[in-house]
C-alpha cells in the first residue's frame, strides 16, 4: 500500500481515510459490462467525489475509460494534466459567460446547455478558425440543465447555429433513476430518445449509476459516478463493492457516574456509569455534525453510540459496553468499514452517500490500495 507524497503522515492524523483502487477499478468493470454495448464513462466531479479526481482519473484510464466529466472547467484543469491526450472531459455545468476562450485553451469539452451557450461557443470556434468539440444537452424531464423542447426547435430549424461546433455527444439527465420503478425513468427515456433524433449519428448518454443498473438498453454512453465510489446506486442490496474506509485513533477515555452531561450544550446526560471515549475527528472533517447523538462508531467490532454533540474536531461516544481489551489511547476505530457502511453512515445523518464522500476532510492520513491485476490494457475502439 502506498501514500500520495502529499499526505498527512498517520502519527499525525487523527484517522486514516483507505481508498481501494482496486475495488474502485472491480466497480468501473461491473458497470462497464452492465451497460454493454454501451460505454461507460466516469464522473469524477467534486475531486472525483471527494477522493482525488487525478487519481481516479488514472485509475479508470488504465480500465479503458476516455470520457471524464467534471462539473466545472476549474476541476477540468488538473485532470487534463494528469491523464493522456485521449482523455476527453466534459464541464457538465455548461459554459458562463467569459469562460468561452479559457476552455478552448484548456481543451476542456463543455455541456453546451442553451442556445445561449451554443451561440458563444460557435462564436469561438469562429473567432479561432477551428472546429470546437462540444456536448448538447437537451431537458427530458428534470428541469434543471439542458435544451428545452422549445429551444431545440429552433436549433432544429436552424442548424447553422452549431457551426464551428463538433457535437461529440447528446445527453440528458435522469431525476428518479435511484427509485427503478418510478415511471419518470420510463418517460425520460421516450423523451430522450425522441429529442436526441434531432442530432442523428451523435452518441448519445442518458444513465447516472442508478441508471446503468435500468433492465433496458443505455444509448451509447453511461455516466457513472456514485457507484464507482462504492455508494449504493439505488435502494436495496448494494452491488458495488465499497471503496473508501475511515479509521479513526482513540484519544482518550474517562469513567464518569449518572447524570453526568457530556459535550456542547451537555445535550446528553448519562443515565448510567458510563466510559465516555474521546476520537479526533469532528465535522470539519466531514464527519457530519447531524450525527450528533445518533450514529456510532465501531472499536473491535462493538458498536459504540455517539454521545452528544459532534464538535469541529472531535466526538465522544459511549464505550462501556466495548471490552476493554479494545480500549486504549491509539486503538482504530470504525467509522466507515466492515460494520458500517458509506451508506449507513449516511443514512444516520439523514443525508446521501453522495454528500459524505464529497465532505471528507483534509486532515486525513491517506493510504492507498493499489490494482490488484493490472488491467490488460484493453484499447477500446471508442471514437465518441
Ligand atoms: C453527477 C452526475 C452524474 C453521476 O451521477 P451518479 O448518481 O453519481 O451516478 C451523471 N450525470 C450528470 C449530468 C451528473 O450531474
Amino acid at each position: 500500500m502506498a501514500s500520495t507524497p502529499s499526505d498527512i503522515p498517520p502519527e499525525f492524523a487523527g484517522a486514516t481515510l483507505r481508498i481501494d483502487l482496486d475495488a474502485l477499478a472491480a466497480n468501473y468493470r461491473l458497470i462497464r459490462d452492465c451497460a454493454a454495448p454501451a460505454r461507460a464513462a466516469a464522473v469524477i466531479k467534486a475531486r472525483g467525489y471527494g477522493l482525488g479526481a487525478e487519481l481516479v482519473g488514472a485509475t479508470l484510464y488504465a480500465e479503458g475509460c476516455r470520457d471524464f466529466f467534471v462539473a466545472m472547467p476549474g476541476e477540468a484543469v488538473p485532470v487534463l494534466a494528469a491523464l493522456p491526450a485521449a482523455a476527453r472531459v466534459f464541464v457538465l455545468n455548461g459554459l458562463l459567460p467569459g469562460a468561452e476562450e479559457a476552455c478552448a485553451a484548456l481543451g476542456a469539452i463543455p455541456v453546451l446547455n442553451s442556445l445561449d451557450q451554443i451561440a458563444r461557443w460557435s462564436a469561438c470556434a469562429k473567432a479561432r478558425g477551428e472546429m470546437l468539440p462540444a456536448a448538447v444537452q437537451v431537458d427530458s424531464g428534470m428541469s434543471r440543465l439542458g435544451l428545452s423542447p422549445e429551444e431545440l426547435a429552433i436549433l432544429m430549424a436552424e442548424p447553422e447555429r452549431l457551426g464551428g461546433i463538433d457535437l461529440l455527444l447528446v445527453m440528458s439527465h435522469l431525476a428518479c433513476a435511484d427509485t427503478p420503478e418510478a415511471e419518470a425513468n420510463t418517460a425520460q427515456a421516450t423523451r430522450f430518445a425522441a429529442m436526441a433524433e434531432a442530432f442523428p449519428g451523435v452518441p448519445r448518454a442518458l444513465d447516472n449509476s442508478a441508471g446503468s443498473f435500468l433492465p433496458r438498453g443505455h444509448f451509447d454512453l453511461v455516466r457513472p459516478g456514485i457507484a464507482l465510489y462504492g455508494g449504493a446506486p439505488y435502494e436495496g442490496e448494494n452491488p458495488m463493492r465499497a471503496v473508501v474506509s475511515l479509521e479513526a485513533r482513540l484519544v482518550q477515555t474517562r469513567k464518569v457516574p449518572a447524570g453526568t452531561g457530556v459535550g456542547y450544550g451537555l445535550t446528553h446526560v448519562t443515565t448510567r456509569e458510563t466510559t465516555v471515549a474521546t476520537i479526533p475527528v469532528g465535522y470539519a472533517d466531514g464527519w457530519p455534525r447531524h450525527l450528533s447523538g445518533v450514529g456510532a462508531v465501531y472499536l473491535g467490532g462493538h458498536r459504540a453510540p455517539i454521545l452528544g454533540r459532534v464538535s469541529m474536531d472531535s466526538m465522544t461516544v459511549d464505550v462501556t459496553d466495548v471490552p476493554e481489551v479494545h480500549i486504549y489511547p491509539g486503538a482504530p476505530v470504525e467509522l466507515i468499514g466492515p460494520h458500517q457502511s458509506l451508506d449507513q453512515v449516511a443514512g444516520d445523518a439523514g443525508t446521501i452517500s453522495y454528500e459524505i464522500l464529497t465532505q471528507l476532510g483534509p486532515r486525513y492520513h491517506r493510504e492507498i490500495v493499489p490494482v490488484q491485476a493490472p488491467a490488460q490494457a484493453p484499447e477500446r475502439s471508442d471514437a465518441a
